[in-house]
């Protein structure tokens, strides 16, 4: 320990200090804490820094600044104090670390009744927040939209209130309203019907969910081959034929709709899973019940193993072209982009990114009809010549 700490710290040490658990989440740590220092959470949040914007959702939005007041308040290093954050998955998951929200695409959400997003909804294991041996605190990669499963206790986590069904967050639950005893009582207890979160038997999960709960956790940590060694354009990809898998309308896919119906209900056949669309207008895998999730979770998981050869086979085999899997893809990393470009069809309309090497120039946005009509029938040449089509 550095005792000169002692002597030059700005800030004085917060008094009830308790360290973090293993894997903790930072609103988790922070609901302790503001408990331990009799406080509610908002008034604690502002003790330490933390207020305004970033206490709508305290895992995505505290600034560096507040970090580094906590640690110095804590005897934390800045690093402990930011690993309990979902920042901490940035670069895994996310492009730029400077732009939270884009951990949007794999960051749990739960909606109310009216359709608006719950401030720091949580997903969690009653499992684990029963077990006598441990005191009970919520788990980082619970706000994970790819978690559907507790692998120790094996069984699906919850992403809702039992009783009464609403969204289970830390936030705006007072601690005048009920007299809970300590940080314990408070953590289990919903913050709305304030019966016992954990008192459920939980559903027991099937092994195709505990397989590929572990294969996600470890492409996170590992990588997904050495091709695609970074876990974030794994990730990228997954959300994307997420997507496709249960997108109803047209909108997303247009007309590769009608090209990839038919192998989108194959494998849902193949994997004895009804099929599942979107509930809502924005296709996002993490709007769906859990069950659900890890259904479309599982078969887009089990489509990109053994890259390329099962997704080339089965696109081949229904004959889709390359607009189909990527026409809507937002730069598609090229270990993915570049197998699906070169060995399926070509479309006759491409957008410039779907092209070949070698025929980018046959395919920029032509300026008038006449041109068009020149670049599509280079197009018909170069089809019929590769692939015997026009
Ligand atoms: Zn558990
Ligand atoms: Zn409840």
């Amino acid at each position: 320990m550095n005792f000169s700490l002692f002597d030059t710290m700005p800030i004085p040490l917060l008094p009830a200090f308790s360290p973090p658990f293993q894997e903790e989440l930072f609103s988790s740590w922070l609901t302790r804490m503001a408990y331990d220092h009799g406080l509610p959470l908002a008034d604690f949040c502002k003790l330490v820094g933390v207020n305004g914007k970033h206490k709508r959702d305290l895992d995505l939005y505290v600034p560096d600044e507040a970090i580094r007041q906590l640690a110095q308040q804590t005897k934390l290093t800045t690093d402990q104090v930011a690993a309990m954050m979902m920042s901490g998955y940035h670069s895994k998951l996310v492009e730029q670390s400077n732009q939270p929200e884009r951990l949007d695409r794999w960051f749990f959400r739960k909606y109310d009744p009216l359709g608006n997003t719950v401030r720091g909804s949580l997903l969690y294991c009653p499992k684990c927040l029963s077990n006598h041996h441990q005191e009970p605190y919520f788990r980082k990669h619970w706000r994970l939209a790819f978690s559907f499963v507790c692998l120790t206790c094996q069984c699906y986590l919850l992403d809702q209130c039992p009783h009464c069904k609403k969204a289970v967050t830390l936030l705006g639950k007072t601690m005048d309203t009920h007299p809970w005893r300590n940080a314990a009582e408070y953590m289990v207890h919903c913050g709305y019907c304030v019966k016992h979160l954990a008192a459920v038997t939980p559903d027991v999960a099937p092994s195709f969910a505990l397989k590929t709960q572990q294969e996600l956790y470890d492409i996170l940590e590992h990588g997904f081959n050495e091709r695609a060694f970074y876990p974030l354009t794994y990730f990228r990809v997954l959300h994307h034929l997420s997507t496709l898998l249960i997108t109803r309308k047209a909108k997303l896919v247009r007309d590769a709709r009608k090209n990839l119906l038919p192998l989108i209900g194959r494998l849902y056949e193949q994997h004895k899973v009804a099929p599942i669309f979107s509930p809502r207008e924005e296709v996002q895998v993490q709007f769906l019940p859990i069950q659900q999730r890890a259904q479309v979770l599982q078969i887009a998981v089990w489509w990109l193993q053994d890259w390329p050869r099962r997704f080339l086979d089965l696109a081949k085999r229904h004959g889709l072209q390359s607009v189909d899997i990527i026409g809507q893809f937002k730069n598609p990393p090229f270990w993915f982009w570049e197998p699906v470009i070169h060995q399926l069809i070509p479309p006759l309309t491409p957008a410039l990114k779907e092209v070949p090497f070698g025929f980018q120039a046959i395919f920029t946005k032509p300026r008038n009809r006449a041109k068009k009509k020149q670049e599509i029938r280079k197009i018909k040449k170069y089809r019929q010549k590769q692939y015997g089509i026009s």
